[in-house]
């Protein structure tokens, strides 16, 4: 392809040009017919003829190909687009239009990067909910890489991913937003991590703190999976084995106990009897019982009866484990009850964590935080993806049932 253009001034000085030479630019364009496309744009290159002029020769330029870009502009929005919207991995991005890995994710970037920047992507936010992902797996050379999530649980959108799970992490980004931004938050919703606590401090100060319920079930989850590891270990001198009494009913421990049935309690029970001779792994089922006890509760009264309830229970216990859940719990009681008052959790974010998921899943463990981040805010960000063109709908051609209809 080549531009029709046969007139153009000198970029300097305005004298008409004179054609110099022709330079073919391979690029490539959108896939066609499951086949990368490959263009090749005969570039012309101009003279100017003023011997005054120092322009000498220059490049003919396009809007729809940049220079030094080796995709065309709708080939590159398309690839962020389904790197982003759609969450697909770049590499095969990068297979359907037949180049390398790093042009695929400079299109993401370049493009992405605006849509992402937007200030109007994320509105006012009333409910704010902090959750931490991992971000990488620990290898030989670090441990575990944490990220954390910052969500508008109200709108279910990703606001911003900060590298780190540390207070300062969280407290560099309040810092860096917008004071009459954060003022607008009434409520924040967090696991029971101090650090995410201490890092709300103090430019989160006059909102209200609410401990998300999931994490809070969750953390008597833990409490009960780790004495049943310890008493197993204990009692059996080995890590879990598939026939072991505790190992094989260690799902059914979690479950909560009005969905269990009759043959399940059974099984758990007979599980508990041989493999728990201290009833330590059933004093840790209850207090887990007692933990989620509180969420059934109708109001924020009754709530709080069944919490110090909980709480006093696990103080009173010999089990170690459960004496630090019931500590767990009196430091958060205050953000736990707030839940039966606001109504707010974090529940929205399960979604969304899903989505974090996906594209963590098909970035097959990212090496670079940004790109991570880039990509999530594409994916879940409540970014507006500029307009497809739409092309006419085909009528379909309803089938009459006439007797030629199967020749
Ligand atoms: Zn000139």
């Amino acid at each position: 392809m080549e531009t029709t253009i046969d007139f153009v001034g000198c970029t300097r000085c305005g004298t008409r040009a004179e054609a110099q030479d022709r330079m073919p630019t391979p690029v490539r364009d959108l896939a066609c017919f499951g086949r990368p496309t490959r263009l090749v744009w005969v570039k012309r290159r101009w003279r100017c003829v003023e011997p005054a002029c120092d322009a000498r020769t220059w490049t003919e330029q396009s809007t729809v190909i940049d220079a030094q870009v080796v995709l065309t502009r709708r080939a590159g929005i398309e690839a962020c687009r389904q790197v982003g919207e759609n969450a697909r991995p770049v590499s095969q991005l990068a297979d359907e239009l037949g180049v390398c890995w790093w042009t695929v994710m400079n299109a993401v970037i370049e493009h992405g990067t605006p849509l992402v920047d937007d200030p109007d992507r994320v509105g006012a936010v009333r409910h704010l909910g902090v959750d931490e992902t991992s971000f990488l797996k620990a290898n030989r050379e670090h441990s575990t890489i944490y990220a954390t999530g910052l969500v508008d649980l109200e709108n279910r959108i990703m606001i911003d991913m900060v590298r780190g799970n540390a207070a300062a992490d969280l407290r560099r980004w309040t810092a860096n937003t917008h004071p009459d931004w954060l003022a607008g938050i009434g409520i924040v919703a967090t696991d029971l991590a101090e650090s995410f606590r201490a890092g709300l401090s103090p430019h989160l100060d006059h909102a209200r703190r609410v401990a998300d319920p999931f994490h809070v079930v969750r953390v008597g989850n833990r409490c009960l999976d780790k004495v049943r590891r310890r008493v197993q270990n204990e009692t059996l001198h080995h890590r879990g084995r598939k026939a072991d009494p505790l190992y094989r009913i260690r799902k059914l421990l979690l479950t909560g106990d009005e969905r269990l049935n009759d043959t399940g309690r059974n099984r758990m029970l007979l599980g508990l009897r041989v493999g728990d001779p201290n009833d330590e792994v059933a004093g840790a089922w209850l207090a887990k019982e007692s933990v989620r006890d509180v969420y059934l509760a109708d109001n924020r009264d009754e709530a709080a009866l069944l919490l110090d309830k909980a709480i006093a229970g696990c103080a009173q216990d010999e089990v170690e484990e459960i004496r630090s859940l019931g500590r767990t719990l009196a430091a958060w009681r205050t953000e736990i009850l707030a839940h039966h008052d606001t109504g707010a959790s974090n529940g929205p974010t399960e979604g969304l964590n899903l989505c974090v998921k996906k594209v963590k899943r098909c970035g097959h463990g990212f090496a670079r935080f940004e790109h991570y981040r880039l990509r999530v805010l594409l994916h879940a960000g409540g970014v507006t993806w500029p307009d497809q063109p739409r092309p006419p709908r085909i009528r379909t051609h309803h089938r009459r049932a006439t007797p030629h209809s199967d020749a």
